[in-house]
């Protein structure tokens, strides 16, 4: 008697709980690692096919303007998790591989993207390259993820004992064989498990393998997918590479394959996201973390066109990169936004698509919710000011409209119409010295905001340059 009333209370109140409101979106966020702007297809990229990523971008919108808040690995990172310009926090320089480092790693004040939707009731889950600490206190356990799949450092090798090459700058190269950080163990949680195969392509399987389970189960779930592919070392599949047997430099066959294979395992996952009807119902986005590094240390054949400069620097070579966001349900299929966006803003998106805000006595966020304007609703610009500053100080930018200012190292500040002149070649300081002291004076209110590096760890010698940041402390 008593089990029947409960079950009828349960399928009285059952439709209610699971029909009430619109579901509440999964969301995939991927990460690539020194990805080219003009390395896939969706980009213009004729040299690398890119079908997945290509049917992703048609599902959605290619935000030709997207931006990351950092031009290198770390600091990205912070920024994409957090929602805050990482220098709020110290955030400056890539962390040192040491496990015994409290100060270099996510400081335990930030909450991340995981920990907001974690408490809102997603699962949420981390697979590849972590790079925001090697201390245990900032393992991805305990930055909000339940799951943990991949390796703690910046970088990684691709196969399990292979000895390997890369680029160190001044056209020298080093070994990786012997390097701690590229041969720390591959994680799940806190156990090291066995290299089997090539390492992106485990990730994709991880990746998709976690959407097939996270399906199963009632809560939406949260996937942070960070491929440290395509950074360097350069090394790919043998199948992968003889599709690229035409491309005659053997780096940039190799950053193709590599490509490549990310793509493989976008498609694997599009595949599990339709194969369990999730598709609809998940909120994608595609970004890199930085732009491709060149010619400088850890260079990996990437072609930014048209953009100028690279990774490391304020050029919209640095800090421009392929940027994706789909979410059939909600965001219009097939377009292009153009209104400049930058990486910060996908915590506060992501946290309102899934109807949750984060708690007021939290520290405020830079990034804003793009929903209203992804969706049309809004048509002006999510940004008055998108800023940069490096290494403590020696470089920053402002991109204001279609101006750009920027002011690098020692250099004379300099002044860009990104309408006309995309490549960054036409220095118009000296002709709108107005605009220029505009954005001068706007930086140097921003810098305001922010804390000098709590740790470095400068790859060319010294910690940080403390002249260089007194020199241009105040824009
Ligand atoms: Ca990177």
């Amino acid at each position: 008697m008593r089990r029947s009333f409960f079950l009828a209370l349960l399928l009285a109140v059952a439709p209610t709980i699971a029909f009430s409101a619109e579901p509440r979106p999964n969301i995939l966020l991927i990460v690539t690692d020194d990805l080219g702007y003009n390395d896939v297809g969706f980009q213009g990229a004729r040299d690398i096919p890119t079908p997945h990523l290509d049917r992703l971008a048609a599902s959605g919108l290619r935000c030709t303007d997207g931006y990351v808040s950092y031009p290198v690995c770390s600091p990205s990172r912070a920024g994409i998790l957090t929602g805050r310009y990482q220098q709020r926090f110290g955030y400056e320089f890539n962390p040192k591989w040491d496990a015994t480092a409290l100060t270099h790693g996510l400081p335990l004040s930030e909450t991340t993207l995981a920990d907001g939707l974690r408490t809102a009731g997603y699962t949420t889950g981390a697979i590849g390259k972590w790079h925001l600490g090697a201390h245990p206190q900032f393992h991805p356990n305990r930055r909000g993820f339940d799951d943990f799949f991949g390796f703690l450092g910046g970088g990684h090798r691709y196969f399990p004992g292979s000895v390997v090459e890369v680029e160190i700058g001044a056209g020298k190269k080093a070994t990786v064989s012997g390097d701690a950080e590229q041969n720390s163990p591959i994680l799940r949680n806190s156990t090291a498990v066995p290299e089997v195969g090539e390492l992106t392509t485990r990730l994709g399987e991880e990746a998709t393998a976690s959407i097939t389970r996270y399906a199963r189960d009632a809560k939406p779930w949260f996937l942070y997918l960070a491929f440290n592919a395509p950074h360097t070392p350069l090394q790919a599949r043998a199948d992968q590479l003889a599709r690229f047997a035409t491309i005659t430099d053997e780096r940039r066959r190799t950053y193709a394959a590599m490509v490549a294979t990310i793509d493989e395992a976008v498609g694997r996952m599009l595949a599990a996201l339709e194969a369990t009807g999730q598709r609809e119902r998940t909120l994608i986005f595609f970004i890199s973390d930085n732009g491709g590094p060149m010619t400088k240390r850890n260079a990996n054949a990437s072609v930014n066109t048209p953009l100028r400069g690279q990774k490391g620097d304020v050029f919209e070579g640095g800090i421009r990169v392929p940027f994706l966001v789909s979410w059939p349900a909600r965001i219009p299929a097939g377009r292009t936004y153009s209104q400049p966006i930058i990486s910060l803003d996908i915590l506060p998106t992501a946290l309102a698509a899934a109807g949750t805000t984060r708690d007021a006595k939290l520290a405020a966020l830079d990034g804003v919710d793009l929903l209203p304007f992804l969706t049309g609703k809004n048509t002006a610009a999510p940004h008055a000011r998108l800023f940069w500053r490096m290494d403590g100080g020696e470089a920053f930018a402002v991109r204001e409209g279609n101006w750009k200012w920027l002011h690098t190292y020692h250099n004379a500040p300099q002044l860009y119409d990104l309408a006309t002149d995309l490549g960054e070649t036409r220095d118009l300081a000296a002709a709108r010295p107005e605009i220029a002291a505009r954005l001068a004076a706007a930086a140097a209110a921003w810098n305001r905001g922010l804390i000098a590096p709590a740790f470095g760890n400068n790859p060319f010698g010294g910690l940080i340059n403390r002249s260089g940041l007194e020199k241009n402390s105040a824009p």
